[in-house]
């Protein structure tokens, strides 16, 4: 069975954990898993059998505390990560305009061109819009890599491009 290692980045509050935990045990976690609280050196994990082209993968997704001053802590398991998902919040405008620095120190752990997905995670909240699809899918084209908004709380994650990313990685 294949397995496949999925990082995801971004800053604190953005609903990383809510995310991999509404995609791996589908269900939402409405409090903060603050990232005071959180070592850095032990990142957490959590599991899904998934299946991508009729075949069945186990796909692994690290959640990670968000904190760029740990970048070279996270570099080991950078190197491990098949695929980065960097997540910002649609209602948060600093969120989006901090994606670089994860995007960098994903580039400099990982040689070679890294699969990375970009998320607006918290949809639901269009009332407190700060970034715009269009904003979202301009940097997209610089990053190039995909593109999905999200809702860890609507439960609608990043199952579709996840695995067309993957596809594209494994026909690399
Ligand atoms: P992390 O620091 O990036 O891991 O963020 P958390 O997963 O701990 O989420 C931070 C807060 O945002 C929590 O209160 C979550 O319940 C909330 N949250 C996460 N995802 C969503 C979402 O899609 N929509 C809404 N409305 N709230 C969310
Ligand atoms: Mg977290």
């Amino acid at each position: 069975m294949d397995q496949w290692t999925v990082a995801v980045l971004g800053d604190g509050g953005v609903g990383k954990t809510a995310l991999a935990v509404q995609f791996t045990l589908n269900c939402f976690l409405n409090f903060p898993i603050l990232a005071e609280t959180y070592d850095p050196t032990i990142e957490d994990a959590y599991r899904k059998r998934y299946i991508v082209d009729n075949r069945m993968c186990f796909v692994e997704v690290i959640d990670t505390a968000g904190q760029e001053e740990y970048a070279t802590l996270r570099d080991p398991w950078i190197q491990e990560g098949r695929g980065f998902i960097l997540v910002y919040s649609i209602a948060s405008w600093s969120t989006f305009n901090r994606l670089e620095v994860f995007r960098q120190s994903v580039r400099r752990a990982k040689r070679g061109a890294p699969i990375l997905m970009l998320v607006g995670n918290k949809c639901d909240k269009a009332f407190e819009r700060e970034v715009s699809k269009e904003e979202g899918a301009a940097l997209v084209r610089q990053f190039g890599c995909e593109f999905t908004e999200t809702s860890a709380k609507k439960a609608k994650t990043w199952n579709v491009s996840l695995r067309a990313s993957f596809a594209h990685y494994d026909k690399r």
